[in-house]
């Protein structure tokens, strides 16, 4: 089965939903960051970052006040921050000067502009409060500094929320074939730990914006005491970090193919870590072990590529700047003849930004890696989101009355050689109990998939009580049909919650009601904890049977009125299968419900009202059991088989019908 699409080639290229701005469940979501016109800073990065950018506003929700705060708050870091460093001349200047502020205050216009803010705070200058206003400003810079790391660190967390959330809901209400296609394993891996890098590009992103100011705030102060000693000093960097590039090219490449070794080794590990039985009884773990340590290795020698990538960032980059750096001061005080104060000025700067620019180098290398993750996140959401289930219909589905009648239906699975289903034209009566039965790949699954429109036909109409099934919401159509799938599904909770799943307002009294009546009772009672023991990671406490038996109570309790069971008594033992059968005598002697079975067991077509006999996607026969032809038919054979088998004993005749 093979439901690949175009969004899974992993050419790191983003899905073409970046301008949608409506969830999948078609909720409007919070306005997100249009690249533009509203923030032309956005222009000036590079067209992925851009995309990247825009991609995590929509995806995350994350709000334009949101992103003002944080570049407001950057701002005020990085202002306290460079004022705070400024104060070093003035401060500098005092102690040469010999505390001559008059002189100082003749001289230069930073000096007439301190003076003025002592004088209006009535302080004197001195030593003591030139260093107490450093002091103060570098207080407010790291307050500032604490709220913005609040700031970012909720907006992460709360990003990383809204794509879990997103994904989820999006996955929930997309296609069956859409939703089998992800597979558990990698959609485990996606909603955990590939939203979680994806969000931290929140603060890439912030650093990014930080690293801006910084430059600009520096360059200012630079260029307003040595303008040509900062433009050297500028383009030395520039050049400097240009020749850094081919490790964040790297870094882009071994990322895209990391997020892909990633899908494939979290989607095999989940569907191995499932078959441990069965790697266990084949004696295959050393087998299974060797694989994956292969993937394993994949995983390792990437990563590792983007820490070698990341390391060499420095280790090029260091050297480079201060030889050019220092090339400039020399070019400067031979050539240029700048001041002392000047210069010490600029060495502060200096060797305040070296690490700014490692840190910017850092941050282009931690944005490809993270907007790999991103764009791995968008991909699998457009995919979801691009096929929600058709839910057209209007009308509220209140139970079966009369019958399902199937006309001329057609169905194929994607890329399947020949159809599930054809010419398929029958009538399943209310109230009854029809039995499906056929050998392997007859299409009897399809056609219990196709009643509460897990998948729709190609063509033909699917009618309950004469109105076509589309005509009907999903819910209500779905809340009228319980299904009981021959591996039910049991999850890590109590016993009351398991029965009560599709009726969670359901009382205690009700679940042990219906427990009784699947013959549930008896084994749930001799449990450590009754009807709160919990039952493990897909019911693993239990036995198939006690599963099945469970499955059973929950379908009895629904508010369901049609019962679609796929042979509901493959595991049990003889005297359990009774057990169950009179459990579902009962209900369609009660009147009350629809029960459609697909069969394996000759005991359960017996009991059937109503037979249904497919071969090869095609309807071979149908009607009472008793007035079914027995040539040539898969039907016969079963008969046959079934008489020279001891364990199929005849069941006991049903009362009420
Ligand atoms: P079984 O008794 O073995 O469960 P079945 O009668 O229920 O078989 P279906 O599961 O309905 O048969 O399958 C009908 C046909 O459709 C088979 O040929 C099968 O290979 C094909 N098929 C079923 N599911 C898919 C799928 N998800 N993708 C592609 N083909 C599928």
């Amino acid at each position: 089965m093979s439901w690949r699409t175009a969004h899974d080639s992993g050419d790191g290229a983003w899905p073409a939903t970046t301008q949608r701005h409506e969830s999948a469940g078609g909720h409007p979501t919070t306005p997100a960051i249009a690249p533009s016109p509203m923030n032309p800073i956005l222009k000036l990065l590079p067209a992925t970052w851009r995309a990247a950018f825009t991609e995590l506003a929509r995806l995350g929700r994350v709000t334009r006040g949101q992103v003002l705060l944080i570049g407001v708050l950057v701002v005020f870091t990085v202002v306290f921050e460079s004022v705070g460093v400024a104060m070093i001349l003035p401060l500098l200047d005092f102690v040469q000067s010999d505390g001559d502020v008059p002189a100082l205050v003749e001289k230069s216009r930073l000096w007439r502009m301190l003076a003025g803010g002592f004088d209006s705070l009535s302080m004197p200058i001195n030593l003591v409060t030139l260093s107490l206003l450093i002091v103060v400003l570098i207080l407010l810079r790291q307050v500032t500094q604490y709220v913005a790391t609040l700031t970012f660190g909720s907006l992460r967390l709360r990003v990383e929320k809204n794509l879990r959330d997103r994904l989820f809901a999006a996955a929930l209400s997309a296609q069956a074939s859409v939703v089998q296609n992800i597979g558990a394993g990698s959609f485990v891996e996606l909603v955990y730990g590939q939203c979680a890098r994806a969000a931290s590009l929140v603060e890439m992103f912030a650093k990014l914006w930080g690293v801006f100011v910084i430059f600009a705030a520096y360059g200012a102060i630079m260029f307003a005491n040595a303008p040509v000693p900062s433009l050297l000093a500028i383009v030395c960097i520039a050049g400097a970090l240009a020749s850094v590039n081919q490790y964040v090219r790297i870094t882009r490449h071994l990322s895209e193919d990391l997020v892909a070794a990633q899908k494939q080794f979290t989607r095999r590990l989940s569907e191995r870590y499932r078959a441990w039985r069965l790697i266990k009884l084949a004696d295959s773990a050393a087998r299974e072990q060797a694989v994956s340590a292969e993937q394993t290795k994949t995983l390792y020698t990437l990563a590792l590529g983007i820490v070698r990538a990341g390391a060499k960032i420095p280790l090029v980059l260091t050297p480079l700047i201060t030889f050019l750096v220092l090339a400039t001061l020399y070019v400067s005080v031979e050539h240029l003849s700048i001041t002392v104060s000047v210069l010490t000025l600029f060495v502060v700067v200096i060797l305040r930004l070296m690490p700014v620019v490692l840190g910017f180098a850092r941050i282009r290398q931690g944005i490809e890696e993270r907007a790999a993750n991103l764009r791995r996140v968008a991909t699998a959401e457009a995919e979801v989101s691009q096929a929600p289930e058709p839910d057209s219909g209007t009308r509220v589905f209140r139970g079966l009355k009369r019958d399902i009648t199937f006309e001329d239906v057609h169905f194929s699975y994607p890329d399947a050689g020949r159809s599930a289903l054809a010419h398929l034209s029958v009538t399943i009566l209310a109230r009854r109990m029809t039995a499906i039965v056929g050998p392997s790949g007859a299409g009897k699954s399809t056609l219990v998939d196709l009643l509460p429109r897990l998948i729709t036909p190609d063509s033909g109409a699917i009618r309950f009580d004469g109105i076509p099934a589309e005509a009907f919401t999903l819910s209500s159509l779905r809340r009228a049909i319980a299904y009981m799938p021959q591996e039910p599904v049991i999850f890590d909770d109590t016993v009351i919650e398991n029965v009560r799943y599709l009726m969670p307002e359901a009382t205690p009294e009700q679940v042990v009601e219906v427990c009784e009546r699947a013959h549930a009772d008896e084994f749930i009672r001799e449990m450590p904890d009754g009807y709160d023991t919990r039952l493990g990671e897909g019911g693993i406490r239990l036995s198939a049977g006690q599963r099945q038996r469970i499955a059973l109570a929950r379908a009895l309790l629904s508010r369901a009125n049609i019962l679609l069971l796929d042979e509901p008594t493959g595991a049990l033992d003889y005297e359990s299968e009774q057990k169950v059968k009179e459990a579902l005598d009962e209900i369609v002697a009660r009147g009350r419900m629809t029960v459609i079975i697909i069969a394996h067991r000759l005991s359960t077509v017996r009991d059937a009202d109503h037979l249904i006999v497919l071969r090869e996607g095609r309807l071979v026969q149908a009607g009472a059991p008793a007035d079914l032809s027995r040539d040539d038919s898969y039907y016969r054979a079963m008969l046959d088989l079934g008489s020279e088998r001891p364990a199929e004993r005849p069941v006991p005749a049903r009362s009420g019908r």
